[in-house]
C-alpha cells in the first residue's frame, strides 16, 4: 500500500479581544443582534427540518427571563424517523471518498475560523453564558482545532498498514461502523457538541446526535456550519426533547453501534446498563465512549511557588463559574504557606467581578440553568452549617436576573469532608491544610479521597517530589499538571480523558479517540495462489 500524504494541523490562534479591536467589535454587535431577536431550532431529519408544535424556551442563564429562541420537542416517531433515514444515508456515506470527508470538515473549521467564529462565540456567550475568553477558545480555538486535527489523525490511522507478506499484499481498510453512533453531549463545550458528531462522522459514520438541552442554541449554528461547509443531509441527524426517550429508542435500534457520549457519570452508567440489557438485540458489540465527571485537584508540595499556587486554584476554580469537567475543586495547601497563599487567592477572589459575558471586564458569570443553581447553593448551605469547615470568602448566591453563585472558598479540617469528595460543578474549591512533613502519605490520601480520576495538578519546584507524585498518583487524573491549573486542555497538545468514575478514556482531541470509530478490515491479496494441497516437506 502506497503512502498516503500526512495532513499537518495547527493549532488555531486565539484572538485577544482587546478594546478597539475588529473582533471585539464584531463579537459585540453579534452578540446584541442574536440578543435581541429569537432563533426557532428545528429538528434536523435528513433533509428536512421539523419544527414541532412542542417547543421550549432558550433562556441566557445570565439573564433567564429574555428568551432568545425556542426548539422543539422530538416526539417518537420522529426519533425512528431521524434513525431510519441515518441508515438509508450510511452506505453512500461511508463510501465517499475519504478525501471529500477530510475537505467537508476542513472546510468547517475555516468557516468557524472566518465567516461564523463572531457567530458562534456570541452564541456561546448567550447560550451558555461564558465570557468572551471562554466562549472563544471553546466554540472557536478548540473546535476549529478538533476539526483539524482529526484529519491528521484520520491520515496517520489510514497509513498504518500491516506489512507484505511473501507473494502477498496485505491491506487494512478502516471501515466505518456497519450501523449508526449515537452522539449525547453536555451543555459546557460547544466544541464538544460538534466534535462528538464530527469525530464519528469523518471516519464514514453517520451519527445521531442529542445535544444537551442547554447547549441547543449553538447546536443549530453547528447544524448550520457543517451543512454550508457540504455535509451532505442524513449524515448527521439531530433530535431534541426528552432525553430518556430519544436514548431508549436509540439503544433498542439493532443497527446501534456505538455511543460516544460526554456528561455526568451518572447519565453514562445508565446509559451502559441499558446497552448491556438489549446486547442480544444488537448486530454489533457497541463502542462505549464516556467521558464523565471529575473531582480534580491542586496539590501544593512546600516547595510551591506561591503566586502560581493562586492563580492555578483561581483560574482552575472559577474560570466558567467552575463549570468544567477539568476545574480544580479541591485543593490541599501545606501549613508553611498556607497564610500567605490563603491570603493571595481570597484577596485576588475579592477583585472577581460577576455579571453578564457582554461586560468584558467580569471574569464570571452565570451557572447554567435553576437545577445547577440549587445543587451548587445546596452545598454552600450544608458547608455553611457544618462544623467541619469555614467559608473564607464567598457563599452568596442570587437568581432574580441570571444564576448567579458568588466564587466560594471553603476550609475544612476533614480531608474527607463532602465537598472534597463529590463533583459540585460550579465556583466552589475547598482547601484542606496538611503538615509539611506529610506531603508523601498525603497523596495517598488524594488518590483515595474521591471516585474520579480526571485531572489533577502538581505545583512544585522540587524535580524528587515531582517524580514521587508521578508514581503515586499515577490512578488519579487521565490529564496530569505539572506547575499549572488542571483546567484548558488544547488539542493536539493535552489529549483529555479520565478513569475511574471519569470515563473510559478515549482521549478526545487524539487518534486513539478515532480509533473507536472503524472497524478495520484486513484485505490479504495472494498474487500466485498455491495449486495443489501437499507441502514441500512432505516430499
Ligand atoms: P448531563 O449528564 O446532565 O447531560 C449530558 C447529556 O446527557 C445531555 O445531552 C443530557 O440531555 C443527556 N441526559 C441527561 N439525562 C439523561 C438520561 N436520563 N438519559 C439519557 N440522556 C440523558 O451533563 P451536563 O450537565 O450537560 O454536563 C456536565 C457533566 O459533564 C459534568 O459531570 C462534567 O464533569 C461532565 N463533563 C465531562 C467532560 C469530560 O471530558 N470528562 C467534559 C465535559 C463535561
Amino acid at each position: 500500500m502506497s503512502k498516503i500524504k500526512l495532513y499537518k494541523a495547527e493549532n488555531e490562534p486565539v484572538l485577544g479581544y482587546h478594546k478597539g479591536s475588529p473582533e471585539r467589535k464584531k463579537v459585540e454587535e453579534t452578540y446584541n443582534d442574536m440578543f435581541n431577536s429569537k432563533i426557532d431550532v428545528p429538528l434536523y431529519i435528513g433533509e428536512k427540518t421539523v419544527f414541532t408544535e412542542n417547543k421550549k424556551d432558550i433562556l441566557p442563564p445570565h439573564d433567564h427571563k429574555n428568551v432568545v429562541g425556542t426548539y422543539s420537542q422530538a416526539n417518537k416517531e420522529h426519533v425512528h424517523e431521524a434513525i431510519e433515514n441515518l441508515m438509508k444515508n450510511k452506505r453512500t456515506w461511508s463510501e465517499t471518498p475519504w478525501e471529500k470527508r477530510c475537505e467537508i470538515f476542513l472546510k468547517a473549521a475555516d468557516l468557524l475560523a472566518n465567516e461564523y467564529r463572531a457567530k458562534i462565540t456570541a452564541g456561546t456567550m448567550i447560550g451558555q453564558s461564558k465570557n468572551i475568553f471562554q466562549a472563544e477558545i471553546d466554540a472557536a480555538c478548540e473546535f476549529i482545532d478538533f476539526l483539524r486535527f482529526n484529519v491528521s489523525y484520520l491520515t496517520e490511522i489510514y497509513n498504518e498498514q500491516p506489512v507484505d507478506g511473501p507473494g502477498k499484499s496485505n491491506n487494512l481498510e478502516y471501515r466505518a461502523l456497519e450501523g449508526f453512533v449515537y452522539a449525547v453531549t453536555p451543555f459546557n463545550f460547544t466544541a464538544i457538541g460538534g466534535n462528538l458528531c464530527a469525530s464519528a462522522a469523518l471516519m464514514g459514520n453517520v451519527v445521531l446526535w442529542k445535544p444537551s438541552d442547554n447547549q441547543i442554541y449553538t447546536a443549530k449554528i453547528t447544524m448550520d456550519i457543517f451543512k454550508e461547509a457540504g455535509l451532505p443531509d442524513g449524515v448527521i441527524n439531530l433530535v431534541t426533547g426528552d432525553p430518556e426517550m430519544i436514548s431508549d429508542i436509540a439503544l433498542a435500534h439493532p443497527e446501534f453501534s456505538g455511543l460516544h457520549f460526554t456528561g455526568s457519570t451518572s447519565v453514562f452508567r445508565d446509559l451502559w446498563k441499558k446497552i448491556g440489557n438489549n446486547i442480544n438485540i444488537y448486530r454489533d458489540y457497541p463502542r462505549i465512549v464516556g467521558e464523565t465527571g471529575g473531582k480534580d485537584f491542586i496539590f501544593c508540595h512546600p516547595s510551591a511557588n506561591i503566586e502560581a499556587s493562586a492563580t492555578a486554584i483561581i483560574r482552575g476554580g472559577f474560570e466558567f463559574q467552575g463549570q468544567k469537567c477539568s476545574a480544580a475543586s479541591r485543593i490541599y495547601i501545606p501549613k508553611s504557606i498556607s497564610d500567605e497563599l490563603i491570603s493571595s487567592v481570597v484577596d485576588q477572589t475579592k477583585t472577581i467581578k460577576m455579571g453578564s459575558p457582554i461586560d468584558f471586564n467580569n471574569f464570571m458569570t452565570a451557572v447554567i440553568h435553576k437545577n445547577a443553581f440549587k445543587r451548587i447553593s445546596e452545598y454552600i448551605d450544608y458547608a455553611k452549617s457544618s462544623d467541619d469547615c469555614e467559608i473564607l470568602i464567598g457563599g452568596g448566591y442570587d437568581e432574580s436576573v441570571g444564576y448567579f453563585i458568588e466564587p466560594t472558598i471553603i476550609l475544612t479540617k476533614n480531608h474527607q469532608f463532602k465537598t472534597m469528595q463529590e463533583e459540585i460543578f460550579g465556583p466552589v474549591v475547598t482547601i484542606y491544610i496538611y503538615d509539611d512533613e506529610e506531603w508523601n502519605s498525603m497523596l495517598d490520601i488524594v488518590d483515595q479521597t474521591s471516585d474520579y480520576a480526571l485531572t489533577g495538578a502538581f505545583i512544585s519546584d522540587d524535580e524528587e517530589s515531582i517524580k514521587t507524585a508521578l508514581n503515586k498518583l499515577r490512578y488519579s487524573a487521565g490529564n496530569f499538571y505539572i506547575n499549572d491549573k488542571p483546567s484548558g486542555a488544547v488539542v493536539g497538545q493535552q489529549p483529555f480523558g479520565g478513569c475511574r468514575a471519569s470515563g473510559t478514556d478515549d482521549k478526545a482531541g487524539s487518534k486513539l479517540n478515532l480509533l473507536r470509530w472503524v472497524s478495520p478490515r484486513l484485505v490479504s491479496r495472494t498474487h500466485n495462489p498455491p495449486t495443489n494441497y501437499p507441502y514441500e516437506y512432505m516430499d
